[in-house]
Order: C-alpha cells, then structure tokens, then sequence
C-alpha cells in the first residue's frame, strides 16, 4: 500500500491528520501551508486525497467554498459522521449505533448506505445551547 508520497502531499497529511474533527476549507488549508506549498498544489492534492476517499467533503458554511474533513482510516472505518451546520465541527457517530442505523436502513430499506460518503447534517450540543 505505501504509494510514493510527494513532499506538497506529506505536508497535507500532516497538517489535516491533526484536525479530523474540524472541517476546513479549501482556502484555510491552502492559507496555512501558503508558505510552504502553493495554492494551485494545495488544490490539486485536495482533489486527489478526495478522489482516494482520504478526504470527505462536507456542507459548505453557506459560502461557495469546498470544506473538506480528513478522513482517518483508523479511526473512520466504522462510524458514521454528524456534521453541524453552525460550527462546522464533525462528530465521529460511535461504531456500534452507525453499524446498527446502516443494518436497519439495509433491512428495511433494502438500502446499502456507503458510510464513507455519508454526513448527517445538523446542530451540535454545543452550538444548540
Ligand atoms: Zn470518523
Ligand atoms: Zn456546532
């Protein structure tokens, strides 16, 4: 599996693996490592990582902009994601409830959902308040 890593890519990894909560946008990311890696890189390792599923893209914040939400294989596999519309922020749904939800919706839906690609939008705890 190990694939020949650019430097540009690395960085990327780096700066995205330590924020797997947080959705950020094409242009933060692209801001934060402008001194490192030009935004035309930034962009198309963006559209690479996402294409390998190693990037999930979220609701964007009302703007036009591209948010994206890394995705740890370790941590990712088996949950479902909660997406809140106010703050952006992602939850990881707990593996035994998204493994239930995904059986439920198969068997009385006759639904296979690809949990990778699904978001559940909504309002967190935090911004509920
Ligand atoms: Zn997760
Ligand atoms: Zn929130």
């Amino acid at each position: 599996m190990p694939k020949y890593m650019t430097k540009q890519r690395k960085l990327l990894t780096e700066y995205l693996s330590g924020r797997t909560d947080e959705s950020i946008s094409a242009n933060q990311i692209a801001e934060a490592l402008s001194d490192k890696i030009s935004k035309s890189a930034v962009y198309r390792n963006l559209a690479d990582m996402e294409a390998e599923g190693k990037l999930r893209r979220v609701a964007n914040k009302g703007g036009r902009e591209v948010i994206y939400q890394y995705v740890d294989e370790n941590v990712c596999r088996d949950c479902l994601h909660l997406s809140c519309k106010k703050c952006g922020k992602t939850y990881h749904m707990r593996a035994p409830l998204a493994q239930s939800l995904v059986e439920n919706i198969q068997k009385n839906e006759s639904f296979e959902l690809d949990k990778g690609k699904t978001v559940l939008y909504g309002i967190c705890k935090d911004c509920k308040e």
